[in-house]
This record gives structure tokens, C-alpha cells and sequence, in this order.
């Protein structure tokens, strides 16, 4: 049921993760684990991020030829020495400067490839809210995306802030609400938990 004789799904939905709270771009990499278990092909798409001592990229390097995941963010300097715990992020915010319309749009247009060649069966778009919401994307560019959704991929865009516009396309839209979190007791970061 809900598959073809491919094993592909014959209907892909629009998914959306927001909110304040901890758990959206997990729960999208938990759908990845899920999928990849019926072996689906999963692209995982990071717009704004660029960190390359994340586990999530670890990971996929791992579950190759699963998953392909992607980053169209600014890298950290310090990454080697975050990724074996030898240092923490100090918030020195190098990966936060030039978020600029430029470097979205090279995400962009690669999403519109991955969309357009329908070789994945789950495509995830990591982050795109926020570029909406920062500006560095445009509403039309992102709902051209949604409409351009090959019949059998399911699309998951995440972050914070969802327009209205975005709701009225998308089949799921779960909200995650921050209610509590470690960092408001002075607890930072973790390796292998928020990184
Ligand atoms: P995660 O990647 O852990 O699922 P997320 O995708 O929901 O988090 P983002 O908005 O992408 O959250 O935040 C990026 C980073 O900030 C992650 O390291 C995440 O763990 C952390 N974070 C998420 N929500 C909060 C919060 N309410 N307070 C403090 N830090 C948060
Ligand atoms: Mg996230």
C-alpha cells in the first residue's frame, strides 16, 4: 500500500517541521533513517548551514548510496577541532556572516535539479524557511518548488517561521513549541546532540 512495484511511494506529500523548539531538522534526518530502511533514496538539502562537523554528515557518508546530503552554508574554521572535541563552539559567528542571497540561490538551483531529475523518493529541504524568512529567498521561488514535486517524492521543508502561504500547500505541518531547553541553564552545546 502507498507503493509501487519500485518501491516507490506512489503518492509523495509536502511536509513541513517549524517552531521555537528543538527537533526539526531530527526529526526530518529521523524520516531519512525511516525511509532508507525500505530503501528509499533520500537527498537531504542544507540551506544556510555549513558545518562540517555536524553527525549528520558523518552519518550519511555511512549510509551511502542511501542518502546524499548537501550544504549551502557558510563552513566553521574550526571544525576538525569541534568534530573530535577538542574545542567547543565559541559563537564567534563566522558561519552566520554572509548569509546572502547569492549563496541561497546556489541552493536553490541545485534543489530545482534534485526536483526536476525525481531520482529521490524523500527530498528534504533543511532550513528553507529561514532563508525565506531572512529574505534570501523569495515566497514564489519556494512554491515553485512545492509545485515542481515529482507525483512519488515526498518534500520536507524545515525552520522556523512558516508563512501562510506555505501552509495552504503542504499536507503535514507539526509544530514543535520550545517549552524547555538545557541552553536556559547555561548548558552549551553537544557533540552529538545539537551537533
Ligand atoms: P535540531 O537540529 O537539534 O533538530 P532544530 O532543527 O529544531 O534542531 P534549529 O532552529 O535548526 O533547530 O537550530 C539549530 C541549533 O539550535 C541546533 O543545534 C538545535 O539543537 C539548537 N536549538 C533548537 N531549538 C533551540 C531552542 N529552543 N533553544 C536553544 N537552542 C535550540
Ligand atoms: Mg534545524
Amino acid at each position: 500500500m502507498g507503493c509501487d512495484m519500485d518501491n516507490r511511494l506512489t503518492k509523495g506529500l509536502v511536509q513541513i517541521y517549524t517552531g521555537t523548539g528543538k527537533g526539526k531538522t531530527t526529526a526530518a534526518l529521523g524520516l531519512a533513517f525511516r525511509a532508507i530502511g525500505h530503501d528509499f533514496h533520500v537527498c537531504f538539502i542544507q540551506f544556510l548551514k555549513g558545518s562540517s562537523y555536524c553527525g549528520e554528515l558523518f552519518t550519511s557518508q555511512r549510509l551511502k548510496p542511501y542518502i546524499d546530503f548537501y550544504q549551502f552554508g557558510i563552513g566553521c574554521p574550526h571544525s576538525a577541532l569541534i568534530r573530535s572535541g577538542h574545542m567547543k563552539c565559541t559563537k564567534c559567528g563566522y558561519c552566520f556572516k554572509e548569509k546572502t542571497r547569492e549563496q541561497a540561490l546556489i541552493g536553490y538551483k541545485f534543489s530545482q535539479d534534485i526536483l526536476a531529475e525525481g531520482k529521490y523518493d524523500l527530498v528534504v529541504l533543511d532550513e528553507i524557511n529561514n532563508a525565506l524568512r531572512l529574505g534570501l529567498l523569495t515566497m514564489e521561488e519556494v512554491l515553485a518548488l512545492v509545485k515542481n514535486k515529482p507525483e512519488h517524492m515526498e518534500l520536507v521543508l524545515t525552520g522556523r517561521g512558516l508563512p501562510p502561504e506555505l501552509l495552504d500547500v503542504a499536507d503535514l505541518v507539526s509544530e514543535i513549541t520550545a517549552v524547555k531547553h538545557p541552553f536556559e541553564n547555561g548548558i552549551e552545546s553537544r557533540r552529538g546532540i545539537e551537533y
